[in-house]
């Protein structure tokens, strides 16, 4: 049962790999040379996603968040197992999910080699992708020096909005709402811009947790602080018509889920950044710069600081 179950929705061909799913390992030969970059996220109903969400979207973004942590270190995707805890089957439902899971891993090279399906009164997704780089040309979080920019690429914000709007926190246009939905359900992560920002970008975090929550982990891990322009963020253009709601302000600077990259680089990599960017139809933008003193300021159009409240979601506060 369980064995048609993986046969069915998660078996694949696997040319990238020595053995895949249906042995007691998965056997892979690394490229000579490189360096193996590992990341494992999990999603849980009631936390992560809603018992309602639909399963394709699920798939693709088990495969997103992953292939983002990727994105940010710079490494090229190769592999990846599959950890489930499912209360009951549904083979509708698995295969809509495992056709959402592989469109996403099959867009970046990334093959499915194994995992494990288990009961559980939770569903419960957890992946684990192994990427490739470089040896020492990995984007960390502690690279940044003061006066490098700090850039983020796509919108920010949009996927908070959306739960925002879905919580009933913000209110918004159901038209306007149905334009940063996607982000939440479907983010993009920017794997191609991750590696083409090796050798240019000095520091890499992915937004997962908030903008200021995840710029404040460079900031911390690189031992400088950072000044940012409100203005400069880009946001979805209805994102506008909310911006005297403090809700929105919040999901801007401190709300998650967006998948973008934020990374630091020297003022000399500008031009190099932004060609890069434009090749690959990302769009990328400056918005602000990092100081040899701790801190992280984000000043608003008058040039006053912007209170912060809460930089991010911290999944053990009270
Ligand atoms: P074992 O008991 O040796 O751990 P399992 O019965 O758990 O083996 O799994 C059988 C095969 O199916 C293994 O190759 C395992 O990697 C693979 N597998 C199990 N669950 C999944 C899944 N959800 N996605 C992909 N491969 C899976
Ligand atoms: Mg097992």
């Amino acid at each position: 049962m369980e064995f048609d179950l993986i046969a069915r929705h998660f078996t694949r061909a696997t040319p990238g790999a020595v053995l895949g799913v249906g042995d007691d390992c998965a056997l892979v030969s690394p490229t000579p040379g490189k360096q193996l970059a590992i990341t494992t996220d999990l999603l849980i109903e009631g936390r992560h996603f809603m018992p309602q969400d639909g399963p394709a979207g699920l798939g693709h973004k088990t495969a997103a968040v992953n292939l983002s942590d990727l994105a940010a270190m710079g490494a090229t995707p190769r592999w990846a197992t599959l950890q489930i805890a499912l209360p009951a089957t549904n083979d509708a439902w698995l295969a809509a999910y495992a056709r959402g899971l592989f469109r996403m891993l099959d867009a970046h090279g990334c093959e499915l080699v194994g995992g494990d399906t288990t009961r559980a009164d939770v569903l419960t997704f957890g992946l684990t992708v192994f990427g490739e780089i470089e040896p020492g040309c990995a984007l960390t979080r502690g690279g940044a020096k003061p006066g490098d920019d700090v850039w983020v690429s796509g919108l920010i914000g949009s996927a908070a909005l959306a739960l925002a709007y879905r919580q009933g926190r913000l209110f918004m246009e159901q038209i306007h709402a149905a334009k940063v939905l996607p982000a939440l359900y479907l983010p993009t992560p920017r794997v191609e811009l991750g590696q083409a920002l090796v050798g240019l970008a000095s520091a890499a975090i992915d937004v997962s947790d908030g903008l200021c929550a995840d710029l404040g982990h460079i900031l911390t891990r690189s031992g400088v602080g950072a000044d940012l322009d409100f203005a400069a963020i880009p946001v979805h253009e209805i994102a506008h018509d909310y911006l005297h709601e403090p809700a929105a302000i919040e999901a801007i600077l401190a709300g998650g889920d967006d998948y973008e990259l934020c990374f630091t680089a020297p003022a000399q990599q500008r031009t190099a950044i932004e060609a890069a960017a434009q090749s690959l139809g990302v769009r990328v933008s400056r918005i602000g710069a990092t100081r040899d003193t701790p801190g992280l300021v984000v000043r608003n159009a008058h040039g006053e600081a912007i209170p912060l409240a809460r930089t991010g979601y911290d999944h053990f506060a009270a």
